[in-house]
């Protein structure tokens, strides 16, 4: 059992009974800091976190990051948004929100404390990438009058708030890009590629692949994913990124369909639907720079990671929970 460290810090983490926040928190409490976990569960769970509940280090806070929050802590990491497009556009106004007024309440608030700040951005501030693989001098193709574009210009808005803080008020501030993750613990529900795919193949169900399935996308598991994040906090104050994370590897979605059956040894077949709008063509990072300034190269590749990722899904449809 974990005793309590007085010693070490206590890193914010909003958005932490999401997907990558529970593996985030998770990580910190491993490496002996202290975890203040701050969600309004919108799309994160009790479940996601119940096995840190207990941690002497731990603690939560059901708080709406579009509210201002005083703290005291020694770092953050601003997470909180929901982030697939099914999630993001039942309420696209409350996403704008949660990104911009978030941002400006958790910069708020890190100013107060002079504490470092990371932010979860996106690969989705490339939007539909006319440049292949996207660099991060690259500004970006988004239709800001779209259904995506509450995420992606609250993203990429966000952005522009963390380095008018640095510039206007010498925060340290920490801007991650990250491409499409997965891993246990995304949600079932949310219309993901890979949640999709694995719970109607373990469901016996056909594939529904959206358009011709030649579009592309690159794919990180979540250890990976979660340890540049780590190194991007722990990294000098130079170094404010926009910073690329991701997984170089690009399949279509074709090919990660046939993956997913041959992984699960399901026997069903692909079924074509029309694609939804503005679905990017193709997106692949270049992590050049993660690479550089971090040491930091995603090493699972996709058959080593869709392998606990089916085992997690498997569980939760076998208990009607998926
Ligand atoms: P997720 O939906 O599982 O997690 C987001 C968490 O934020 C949830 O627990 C949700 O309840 C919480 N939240 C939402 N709005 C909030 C608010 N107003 N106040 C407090 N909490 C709020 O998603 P995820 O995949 O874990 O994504 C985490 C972060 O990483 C997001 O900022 C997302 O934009 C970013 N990101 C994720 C991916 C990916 O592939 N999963 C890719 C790029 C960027
Ligand atoms: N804020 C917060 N917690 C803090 C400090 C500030 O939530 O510990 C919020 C504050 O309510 C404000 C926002 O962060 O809405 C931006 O704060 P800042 O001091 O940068 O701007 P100002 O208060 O001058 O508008
Ligand atoms: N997609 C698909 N079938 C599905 C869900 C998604 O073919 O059941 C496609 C989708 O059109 C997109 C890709 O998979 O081209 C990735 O979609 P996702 O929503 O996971 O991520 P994003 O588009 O945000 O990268």
């Amino acid at each position: 059992m974990p005793t309590r460290n007085h010693y070490r810090k206590t890193f914010m983490v909003t958005g932490g009974a999401g997907f990558i926040g529970s593996h985030l928190c998770e990580r910190l409490l491993e490496a002996g800091h202290g975890v203040l976990c701050v969600d309004n569960y919108l799309t994160g769970s009790r479940d996601n976190i119940a096995s840190l509940l207990s941690h002497p280090n731990f603690e939560t806070m059901r708080h709406d990051v579009t509210f201002p929050l005083f703290v005291e802590v020694d770092g953050i990491f601003n997470l909180a948004c929901p982030a697939s497009p099914i999630h993001y556009q039942r309420d696209p106004v409350q996403t704008t929100k949660t990104s911009v007024h978030g941002a400006i309440n958790m910069l708020g608030l890190a100013k107060r404390l002079s504490v470092p700040i990371l932010q979860a951005s996106t690969s989705e501030v490339y939007g539909d990438p006319e440049v292949h693989p996207q660099t991060e001098d690259y500004w970006g193709h988004v239709n800001p009058i779209g259904t995506r574009a509450c995420y992606d210009e609250g993203k990429r808005c966000a952005e522009t708030l963390f380095f008018d803080y640095h510039r206007e008020h010498g925060l340290d501030i920490k801007v991650a890009r990250i491409f499409n993750t997965y891993g246990p613990r995304m949600h079932p529900n949310d219309g993901r590629v890979v949640s999709n795919f694995i719970v109607q193949a373990l469901r016996g169900e056909d594939i529904t692949l959206y358009g011709d399935g030649e579009q592309t996308r690159s794919f990180c598991y979540v250890d990976d994913l979660v340890e540049g994040l780590l190194r991007l906090m722990d990294s000098p104050a130079e170094v404010t990124g926009p910073i690329n994370l991701g997984n170089p590897g690009e399949f279509t979605m074709k090919a990660l369909a046939d993956k997913v059956i041959q992984l699960t040894g399901a026997n069903v077949s692909t079924r074509h639907l029309p694609l939804p709008m503005d679905d990017p063509r193709q997106r692949q990072p270049d992590i050049r720079l993660a690479k550089d300034h971090l040491d930091w190269t995603p090493g699972i590749p996709l058959e080593t990671g869709l392998q606990p990722t089916i085992d997690y899904f498997r569980n939760l449809v076998e208990r009607g929970l998926a």
